[in-house]
């Protein structure tokens, strides 16, 4: 997962705000633009992708970004339809994130990751699944043994660990070396096409590490607490644990 440059989310998630121009626009119903560097996270991995705002330098106007993808290696940009002409090509603009929304959503994204750590951890359950909105998320585990007692203990430790300040580390490996490190083999890592040649790996120093294309905060402790909102079994072996963050906003 070698990222061009230009995709600053890969590298740096605490950057918010970028100037750019304009490469490329597909106007529409909802206009398309890509630009040659971007704040802007695309989605993917259970994270929504960002939205914020273009400023074009020229005049001061300004586009709402509602969504972003990628497409093609590229991150499009997907403009508001109410906003009229879009953008042209060689505008100079500054990319703004809705930053409050963003820094959720990395909590958010962390505080599941060590979810994740505990519940490999401790019980031993492999994560299949999960999604994310800012403020709340939920995984899918293969957890035959879950029950209502364990999930308030996992809350606890999940918390322990939170504020414990332990660090979170952002890696890029090549492929081979990702391979031989038999956490990852828990994670999705078997599924990735095989043209890929570097893997991009999160880690909670020890707790937790994932192959993962998100964005996170730097240490759990600007996670903050966490509740388990509720579990359900989604068959005899699949469990689903939801949390939410109990501060889900915080000013960043
Ligand atoms: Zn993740």
């Amino acid at each position: 997962m070698s990222q061009p440059t230009g995709q600053l989310c890969y590298a740096d998630a605490y950057a918010r705000s970028v100037s750019a121009r304009v490469r490329h626009v597909e106007p529409g119903e909802a206009a398309l633009v890509v630009l040659d560097r971007t704040v802007f996270y695309p989605g993917g991995g259970g994270q929504p992708a960002d939205r914020g705002v273009l400023l074009r330098s020229a005049d001061g106007r300004s586009w709402t970004v509602r969504g972003a993808r990628k497409a093609g290696g590229e991150i499009v940009h997907e403009l508001e339809p109410a906003d009229g002409d879009p953008p042209e090509v060689g505008d100079e603009v500054r990319v703004d994130l809705e930053w409050a929304r963003r820094f959720a959503l990395m909590r958010t994204h962390t505080a599941l990751h060590a979810l994740c750590g505990v519940v490999w951890r401790d019980h031993g359950a492999l994560v299949t699944g999960g999604n994310m909105e800012p403020g709340s998320g939920r995984m899918d585990f293969e957890f035959e043994r879950m029950s209502g007692d364990l999930v308030d203990s996992i809350e606890a430790t999940v918390n322990s660990e939170l504020v414990a300040g332990r660090e979170v580390r952002v890696n890029v490996l090549p492929r081979e070396e990702a391979f031989a490190i038999p956490d990852l083999i828990r994670t999705k890592i078997n599924l990735l096409p095989e043209g890929i040649e570097e893997i991009r790996t999160i880690e909670i120093v020890g707790l937790d590490l994932q192959a993962d294309g998100g964005t996170h905060v730097a240490n759990t402790s600007e996670v903050g607490a966490i509740r388990v909102t509720g579990y359900e079994s989604k068959g005899r072996i699949n469990k689903r644990i939801r949390i939410e963050l109990v501060d889900p906003i915080l000013e960043a």
